[in-house]
């Protein structure tokens, strides 16, 4: 697959005057580049922004984030979503200050030690903080590329993914790689982008294939969209003296792990929302509740699934929360919701919990 020795130049000279001022891109701080970088695995510039703001602000530095608490790392990633990211970064934080003097080293095979860091990340801080020859690919860089050579394959999966990975080899520049691996994730970004792509101010348009035979649109060819599975569930904020129970998943859980929720489970089929709430308290938390009025109905998305979350207010004035699913259980002021790490559809009815809508309610 030649690629012209004439296309670095050029995209690099468009990325000089084009890329976007992002805060990680100050410096080539290895520290500050990885937590960006694991941050835009799954999230997209602008939202990751004020994350990373927040998250650097918070820990500075390799040593900071290595102390951190695991709740305070799950607090500031709260809202970012796909929170194994986070416990990743962390425990690699922890072995790198446990094994390597806090230094976050310029040595491909210590980085491909750690947890969470795939060929993407590996070659994303290594290319960027130290100029290593390695190449990245995400949705972005997988769409230029795969229009460039109008490959019209599938480019994520088995044979499609080993051709798009050594495109991405091949293309590199023998300097400025960092910058270069940015330029290809920047121009597929900006003007490359899956609809309407900007070709005319495309510095590689005199050489890609998709714009010489017009299939741009075709290329990449789409994802295969999964089968979507609506489930109903349940949730049950109870109550007992002003107070919410607000319960922590345990560290093997699914997902979420570590962090906190009102008990919710799936309603089973027929069951009304009273009789699902009764049940799911017990077999949860132990607790025998009196369910009341239904406060907020959470409409969310994890993978594949469609969720509609009801939730209703239950009434539990005596008996002693027995963790079983869960880890920990505790009774929080409405105030405090707010402290605890929780998931964006958790966030939601904690809001709700936390400011009632002005109606009458049982509890
Ligand atoms: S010419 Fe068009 S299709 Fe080709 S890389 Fe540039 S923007 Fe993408």
């Amino acid at each position: 697959m030649p690629t012209s020795p004439r296309l670095a130049p050029r995209l690099l000279a468009w990325f000089d005057a084009h890329r976007r001022d992002l805060p990680w891109r100050a410096d080539r701080d290895p520290y500050r580049v990885w937590v960006s970088e694991v941050m835009l695995q799954q999230t997209t510039v602008a939202a990751a922004v004020p994350f990373f703001d927040r998250f650097v602000r918070a820990l500075p530095d390799l040593a900071a984030l290595a102390a951190a608490d695991e709740q305070q790392v799950l607090k500031l990633w709260e809202g970012l979503g796909y929170y194994r990211r986070a416990r990743h970064l962390h425990a690699a934080a922890r072995r790198l200050a446990a094994e390597h003097g806090g230094a976050l080293p310029d040595d491909p095979a210590v980085w491909a030690e750690l947890p969470g860091v795939g060929r993407y990340i590996l070659g994303a801080v290594l290319s960027q903080a130290f100029d290593r020859r390695l190449p990245i690919v995400e949705a972005n860089s997988l769409r230029v590329l795969a229009r460039l050579h109008g490959y019209r394959g599938d480019p994520r999966e088995g044979a499609g993914k080993a051709w798009v990975w050594k495109a991405a080899a091949d293309i590199l520049p023998r300097k400025r790689v960092g910058d270069f691996n940015q330029a290809l994730m920047e121009l597929g970004a900006l003007v490359c982008t899956p609809a309407k792509p900007r070709c005319g101010e495309c510095p590689l348009k005199s050489a890609c294939a998709a714009n010489r035979d017009g299939t741009q649109h075709l290329i990449p060819s789409p994802k295969k969209q999964p089968e979507i599975t609506l489930v109903d569930e349940v949730g049950v904020a109870v109550r007992r003296g002003g107070r919410v129970l607000l319960c922590r998943r345990p560290a093997d859980a699914g997902r979420w792990q570590n962090m906190w929720e009102v008990p919710h489970a799936e309603r089973r089929p027929g069951e009304g929302l009273d009789a699902a709430a009764v049940r799911v308290a017990a077999e949860l938390t132990g607790l025998e509740v009196t369910p009341g009025a239904e406060v907020a109905t959470v409409k969310h998305g994890v993978t594949r699934y469609r969720i509609t979350l009801r939730c209703v207010e239950a009434a539990a004035p005596a008996g002693e929360f027995a963790p079983g699913f869960y880890a920990e259980g505790r009774w929080v002021a409405p105030a405090d919701l707010a402290d605890y790490p929780v998931s964006a559809p958790q966030r939601k009815l904690m809001t709700k919990l936390a400011h009632p809508d002005p109606q009458p309610r049982l509890f």
